[in-house]
């Protein structure tokens, strides 16, 4: 019953797809499984593109999974006048909230408190009220948040009980995915809906005019494609040296809810000195609350290994938000923490690289072609649909082929449903919040915690091995669920992870 899903990524599938790739020519091959490499491949397989996929070790194994996992509606960019960019996040956060990923994208409200100081709250409140006015203008924003106000001292108390009393403070709304990881998963299985192959660990090793050279464990073969893009993040360089990136790191904090007070809403605290950067505490769904986020440049080459927070970073987030609390946060709060690198492009790329550059520094976000090879680097994970359609449009022109035109923006994702259907799905909200209308599947494969004192089933676990392409115990626990954000909780879980890879490869019909 199962194997019907749309867009599977089944453990068959990936041996079809490598058993049928070698020696293919295909429009498009995709490299990188981040938010920016998938709304790619579903783009241009929805516009009717022969498409491959290419992702060396995991969907969303890079920078995808270390976001604040916030749908933004621009309100950093108003802060810098840059409207035009309010204008895009916003419209694409009603693209997501209304028509492509409801099931993945909340309401949450931000607090910024009056003991965080009056001139803030007074900058605060002007800003979410323009925010406002962008959203309304945009197709589908009115309506799909509340509006900026003012909160009284007991409302703050309520929203955020740990931040000391006595003041009211300012409430704006934002969007806020259950988690980046499932978006990206989403993308996935929708391009693959599509027809788009998608194939995880492949590594690009190579591309040599228009052929493309992928390594697959100890063995390898090679793909002609009419366009390659290179959407490998931080790592773009490696496929595109005329790429100039200047990463830098942004660091969270994992902290258990409860040490302040359970919190509602996303605690918002300026980091001192700064009128346009600040710390958030932003509740998660599973109780947990992630603290973050810092930049701190990175110099040297980007390595491969997963990012982590220097002490310093530790040091700031918990001083900034401390500003605001009435018991302080201390280390011992801290539970688990992570970092990703923020792919920036170095201003002096436009225009300096080999072929056209075409680079919207504002929003950091860079098209370049280098022979066959169009280089999409930056921007937002929010606005990675208008980027994949300015990607795909631009790879239309070249082959001559494919619809001028995105559909994506009326394309629902694979789960996604209106709110009200949402809210019929037959399943616990958790999981329809994560899973949409395919909750159902998933919690008939067992509602069992794949650890005690956690919401994680491992129905959950079966899903992903079965139909979302994971293969091993970090595709699991570290992406698919984010049990590994709690390294004592990840340690628990991995007996349980390799149970159920052993079970189902074993049952997986060769
Ligand atoms: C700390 C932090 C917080 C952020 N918070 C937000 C937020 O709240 N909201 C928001 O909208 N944006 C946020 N962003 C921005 C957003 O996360 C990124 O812009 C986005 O995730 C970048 O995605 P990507 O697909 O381009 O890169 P990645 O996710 O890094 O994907 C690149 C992929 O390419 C693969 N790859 C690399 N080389 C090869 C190769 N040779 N062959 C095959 N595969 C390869 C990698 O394994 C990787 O999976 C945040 C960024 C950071 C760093």
């Amino acid at each position: 019953m199962t194997s019907s899903l749309p867009g599977t990524l089944s453990p068959a599938r990936r041996s079809r797809a490598l058993a049928d790739l070698a020696g293919t020519s295909v429009d498009v091959v995709v490299v990188g499984g981040g938010v920016t490499g998938a709304g790619v491949a579903l783009d241009a397989a929805s516009r009717g593109l022969d498409v491959v996929l290419l992702e060396r070790t995991d969907l969303a194994a890079g920078t995808s999974r270390w976001s604040s996992k916030l749908v933004h509606g621009g309100l950093r960019y108003l802060a810098h006048g840059e409207v035009g960019l309010a204008r895009e996040s916003a419209r694409e956060r009603a693209v997501l909230m209304g028509t492509t990923a409801p099931h993945l994208v909340r309401q949450l409200p931000f607090l910024v408190p009056d003991v965080a100081g009056r001139d803030v709250t007074v900058l605060a409140e002007a800003g979410g009220r323009a925010a406002d006015l962008i959203r309304r203008s945009v197709p589908g924003g009115r309506g799909s948040l509340p509006s900026t106000r003012r909160a009284s001292a007991d409302e703050v108390a309520r929203l955020v009980p740990g931040v000391r009393p006595g003041g009211g403070g300012v409430l704006f709304w934002d969007g806020q995915l259950v988690d980046d990881v499932r978006l990206v998963v989403a993308l996935a299985r929708t391009a693959a809906a599509y027809g788009a192959t998608v194939l995880t660990g492949a590594a690009v090793t190579a591309v040599d005019g228009n052929d493309v050279h992928v390594a697959v464990g100890d063995a390898g073969f090679t793909l002609r494609a009419g366009v390659v893009v290179n959407a490998a993040g931080v790592w773009a360089q490696r496929l595109a040296p005329g790429i100039r990136l200047v990463p830098s790191r942004g660091s969270h904090l994992v902290v258990p809810g409860s040490v302040l007070g359970s919190p509602s809403a996303a605690l918002t605290v300026p980091l001192p000195g700064s009128r346009s950067r600040y710390v958030f505490a932003l509740p998660q769904p599973d109780g947990l609350v992630y603290l973050g986020l810092t930049d701190e440049p990175v110099e040297g080459p980007v390595p491969d290994d997963d990012p982590v927070p220097s002490d310093a970073e530790v040091a700031q987030l918990l001083e900034t938000v401390n500003q605001v609390l009435s018991v302080p946060l201390t280390r011992d709060d801290v539970v688990g923490s992570y970092s990703g690198l923020r792919p920036l492009v170095l201003p002096a790329s436009a225009g300096t690289g080999p072929g056209d550059a075409t680079a919207d520094l504002s929003r950091k976000h860079l098209l370049q072609w280098d022979g066959p090879v169009l280089s999409v680097v930056g921007g937002k994970l929010t606005t990675y649909r208008a980027m994949a359609e300015e990607t795909v449009d631009a790879v239309v022109a070249r082959l001559g082929r494919g619809a001028a035109h995105s559909p994506t923006a009326r394309l629902p994702l694979v789960g996604a449903a209106p709110r009200p259907a949402l809210e019929r799905v037959n399943a616990s909200s958790r999981l329809v919040a994560r899973y949409g209308t395919e909750a159902p599947v998933v919690e008939a494969l067992g509602s069992g915690a794949v650890v005690a004192g956690r919401l994680e089933t491992v129905g959950e676990l079966r899903f992903a091995v079965r139909h979302e392409g994971a293969r091993s115990v970090a595709d699991l626990l570290d992406r698919r669920t984010r049990i590994g954000l709690v390294p004592a909780d990840r340690e628990r879980a991995v007996p349980v992870a390799l149970e159920v890879l052993r079970e189902e490869l074993a049952s997986e019909p060769a």
